[in-house]
């Protein structure tokens, strides 16, 4: 698993923002690396002197926040990911039954190194935001990606929602700048409001996410509707995919999910899991229906070789470089490069039950 946070030691007053780079520039946002070892590397900045323990080639471009009375160091950006995401708030007002997050109560505000952090991002950049539940701060967190594209306009965002928190108010402000350069990405796990209801732990959330669907689509949103597959929704799949096809047809993209064996999921994987080797049909349907109706559907965070042959052109290399790993036996698979493969935390008894192709 490739480290997001690092061991660091600097004697700055307060935590700050930094591009790591090999060599001394002109640009004062840049610290350079003075030494390096296997283990640790010394960097040079405006705030001083700090270590960080990896050493420099792998850290090299990256844009790190260094807290000095924690110690430790965040790789907010890392040089070349397409998996940087900024975690902006714990608070969540859902308490979803798989949630790889459990929200908690108290929320830190760190907008601020985040903003400086975008703006020290390469060019063109997508930049996940997740939480908990960002929209709880929507006020700040637009005002935060409203300042960068108006000097960033080559950044783009994709915002994990619950989708609770949009009205009329927003519309207006998400129909301008924001709209072309926000992708929304927000679940919904059944057609039927209970369900859903139950899934996300608040009732009458299916009623709002609605509401909130209406003002996106007059705002011009982009969105990803996101499903994670459960064992409460699995077959109720094919009717969302109807239920999506009729109502949510200004939708980019349908994301079908595999469950994640963390947080509130690791301890109800077994009541919660749906092996796909033996349990695809529901899924097979939900994707047949989704694409008789011309809803652009994808399948993310499943094996290529747990998918049936005619349904792994839906499937999408998902899961974050940072997070991934395959098993051994992966190594001789035709398929290995367009595998999403497994979480890093996926049961071991799974994982090496591959099947190469
Ligand atoms: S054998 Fe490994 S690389 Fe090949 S499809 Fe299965 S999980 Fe993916």
């Amino acid at each position: 698993m490739i480290p997001l946070v690092l061991n660091a030691e600097s004697d700055a007053e307060a935590p700050f923002v930094t591009r790591l780079a090999s060599r001394r520039s002109a640009d004062p946002r840049e610290s350079f690396c003075l030494s390096s070892t296997p283990t640790q590397s010394l960097w040079c900045g405006m705030e001083g002197l700090f270590t960080l323990a990896h050493p420099m080639d792998a850290l090299t471009g990256d844009v790190v926040l260094v807290d000095p009375s924690a110690r430790r160091a965040e790789r907010l950006l890392r040089a070349g990911s397409p998996h940087n995401s900024l975690l902006v708030t714990e608070q969540c007002d859902q308490l979803c039954v798989m949630c790889s997050q459990p929200p908690k109560k108290t929320h830190r505000d760190r907008f601020e190194h985040f903003e400086t952090a975008c703006r020290l991002a390469e060019q063109g950049s997508v930049i996940g935001i997740t939480g908990g539940e960002p929209t709880l701060h929507m006020g700040p967190l637009l005002a935060m990606i409203e300042r960068l594209l108006a000097d960033r306009p080559d950044l783009g965002f994709h915002i994990l929602s619950n989708g609770q928190h949009f009205d009329a108010a927003n519309t207006a402000r998400l129909a301008g700048r924001l709209r072309t350069n926000i992708v929304w990405g927000i679940p919904l796990y059944a057609a039927d409001a209970p369900l859903h209801d139950h899934i996300v732990g608040k009732p009458g959330a299916f009623e709002r996410l609605i509401a909130s669907f209406a003002h996106l689509l007059v705002a011009g949103a982009r969105i990803e509707l996101r499903t994670v597959m459960l064992e409460d929704n699995l077959d109720a799949l094919a009717g969302l995919a109807r239920f999506v096809a009729h109502n949510l047809p200004h939708i980019e993209q349908w994301s079908l999910m595999g469950l994640e064996n963390i947080g509130f999921a690791r301890r109800r994987w077994d009541a919660l899991h749906v092996d796909l080797r033996a349990r695809f049909a529901p899924v097979g349907n939900a994707l047949d229906q989704a694409s008789l109706y011309g809803v652009p559907v994808r399948l993310f965070n499943i094996p290529l070789c747990h998918i049936p042959p005619e349904f792994r052109d839906y499937a999408v290399a998902s899961i974050s470089d940072w997070k991934q790993r395959f098993a051994p036996a992966c190594e001789g698979c035709a398929a290995r490069a367009n595998c999403a493969g497994f979480f890093e935390w996926h049961p071991d008894h799974l994982v090496e039950k591959v099947v190469p192709l």
